[in-house]
């Protein structure tokens, strides 16, 4: 198992009168494969964290790593490279440009890649196609539907095979029938190997991934792969230490995502 994301008593104190302790000592490993939700109460810290994670922003303290490159030691350009690289990022707000297509806006995830902008179309296209969009690729975003939306920005985020895809509160906007469907997306991108971090306030949403962090006043309260995430592939087993290779993918999984779609919000 390759550890792909590691925080290592990671602090984020955003100044003020008094000083907002968002996140307070997180550590936490992702390996590469895992489908892990990271649930907690509104104001619990979960987008501070991602930022944190994303290397959107940088901690008060502590270490951030991706695929074993502590962020902390890169300057901004060899960071925004790394990012661009390494990771996916599914805005809570999506950020998608309402004017430009599906198509451009998927393209627009390889901008910072120097991939020419005919090899970015047609990975655009492909990935369009992955989460289901094949027939919406010359449509203006802001004509889609907020599933459809979602799945523009997923797969913005996803174009770059990232190591790792996080999605902050991706049902969060969406009625629970496109909640549902978006949830058993992000399960088959899982199954066909890309690393997710899901970020939610919705246990049933959480309920359909294999692992859970729980989060609250910027901490970890529980996480059920324990403290160094060494559980992979025994879903709902909250026990400690699993073998390296043990890592048996549940296909059960996706009928827990069909049903969380009756959760109501
Ligand atoms: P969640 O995503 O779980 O709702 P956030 O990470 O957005 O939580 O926020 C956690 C805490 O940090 C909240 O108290 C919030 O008000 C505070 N916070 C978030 N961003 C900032 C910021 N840029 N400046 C000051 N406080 C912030
Ligand atoms: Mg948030």
């Amino acid at each position: 198992m390759t550890a792909v994301l590691e925080l290592l008593d990671v602090r984020r104190t955003y100044p003020g009168s008094p000083p907002v302790e968002s996140v307070r000592g997180v550590t936490l490993t992702v390996h590469s494969g895992e489908l892990v939700a990271v649930v907690g109460p509104s104001g619990s810290g979960k987008t501070t964290l991602l930022n944190l994670a994303a290397g959107l922003d940088r901690p008060t303290s502590g270490s951030v790593r991706v695929a074993g490159e502590p962020l902390e030691r890169l300057g901004e350009r060899r960071l925004a490279g790394l990012r661009a690289h390494r990771l996916g990022v599914v805005f809570q707000q999506f950020f998608l440009l309402d004017h430009a297509t599906a198509l451009d806006n998927v393209a627009d995830g390889l901008l910072y890649r120097g991939v020419p902008a005919r090899r970015r179309r047609a990975a655009a296209a492909q990935t369009l196609e992955r989460v289901g969009l094949a027939h919406r690729l010359g449509h203006r975003t802001r004509l889609l539907s907020g599933g459809e939306r979602q799945r523009v920005a997923i797969a913005r985020a996803l174009v770059g095979r990232p190591a790792v895809l996080f999605a902050d509160e991706p049902t969060g906007n969406l009625d629970s029938a496109a909640g549902a469907s978006i949830l058993t997306l992000l399960r088959e991108l899982n199954a066909a190997g890309t690393t997710i971090v899901v970020i939610t306030h919705d246990a049933q949403v959480a309920a359909a991934t294999d692992r859970r962090v729980f989060v609250r006043d910027g901490r970890i309260e529980h996480d059920t792969a324990g403290p160094s995430g060494a559980v992979r592939g025994l879903m709902g087993h909250a026990a400690g230490v699993v073998p390296d290779g043990g890592a048996g993918r549940g296909t059960a999984s996706g009928d827990r995502a069909a049903r969380a779609g009756e959760r109501g919000r």
